[in-house]
């Protein structure tokens, strides 16, 4: 049950001001990017789909973060892609090692995990090892298991890199693959098209939410995966915000907001940090949570669009 000492979001009152705030609040992202599974070559090879990202990033100036598990990345090529990153000004931070779900082991193996990563990325100058993000956004599936993590990333200087805007380019990505592997001469332009489109619908219903709960102008991170829809279309994707009335604003600068110190009382369970907030904004000032605007990662639509 969460009580008001445990509501760390804003007040109905804060609430309020921002309706005034939101008008103006600038639209301000992120591109922080998971995982670098380096393992799936479909169209593009890797090398391909790096430079497809980088350079997505670099033409407009962006400097961005990722989060590499060293499973994926702890060879020539990983280490050669990591260095690309760090020698384009972008932030390497923690992913753990195995990209394990924290509710499925114990705190001290889920700490060795973190820690085998760091130890990984403090070998290779310029990476951000204590900047950590939990894989699946699962912190641990128990309060006391997620206070146990929580209390020894604390202990440790670690910054829990939180998501606001979760696009779910995963799933498009999934299917995308298997469209390729049944015809790898596929026209790609109806993924490229749905995924702006619902980015974009994600990106605002977070911007909103976050002026609901008294923090218009977050700035936002986008979770996104180094995979091939990105390196395909990354850039289409940014140009696409921007042409929305959206601005880039760099990973490092995006990490000093203190909505990424915010420590929610009620459990994540794989969400965008904004979504709990609003739960708990819900549940204490009987506010009226605004509807989710893509439904199971976006199936029913990709399905009645042939994707
Ligand atoms: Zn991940």
């Amino acid at each position: 049950m969460i009580s008001r000492r445990h509501f760390l979001a804003s007040s109905a009152a804060l609430a309020a001001i921002s309706a005034c705030a939101r008008k103006n609040a600038p639209k301000r992202f992120s591109i922080t990017m998971d995982d670098f599974n380096l393992n799936v070559e479909r169209r593009q090879t890797i090398v391909e789909r790096n430079e497809g990202v980088l350079s997505a990033m670099a033409q407009h100036n962006h400097k961005g973060a990722g989060f590499v598990s060293g499973q994926w990345v702890d060879n020539a090529q990983g280490r050669a892609v990591i260095q690309s990153w760090i020698d384009g000004g972008n932030m390497i931070g923690n992913h753990t090692y195995t990209h394990p779900h924290a509710n499925k082991l114990s705190v001290a193996d889920y700490v060795a995990n973190i820690e085998k990563n760091t130890a990984f990325l403090s070998a290779i100058d310029g990476t951000s090892p204590k900047l950590f993000r939990f894989p699946y956004l699962d912190e641990g599936g128990t309060l006391e298991k997620r206070d146990a993590i929580r209390a020894y990333l604390g202990e440790n200087d670690y910054i829990n890199a939180a998501v606001t805007v979760d696009t779910f380019d995963w799933y498009i990505d999934g299917r995308m693959g298997e469209r390729l592997k049944s015809n790898p001469d596929s026209e790609l332009s109806g993924y490229r098209d749905y995924y702006l489109a619902s980015a974009l619908k994600l990106a605002e219903h977070y911007n909103a939410l976050a002026a609901d709960i008294g923090r218009a102008g977050t700035p936002h991170t986008l979770l996104v995966h180094h995979n091939e829809l990105n390196g395909l279309f990354l850039g289409d994707l940014i140009t696409h915000f921007k042409a929305n009335g959206w601005e880039m604003i760099d990973a490092k600068t995006t990490f000093t907001n203190d909505i990424f110190k915010v420590q929610p009382y009620t459990l994540n369970k794989g969400r965008s940090v904004l979504s709990v907030m609003e739960q708990e904004a819900a549940s204490i000032e009987k506010m009226e949570r605004r509807p989710f605007p893509v439904k199971e990662f976006g199936k029913a639509d990709m399905d009645a669009l042939g994707l």
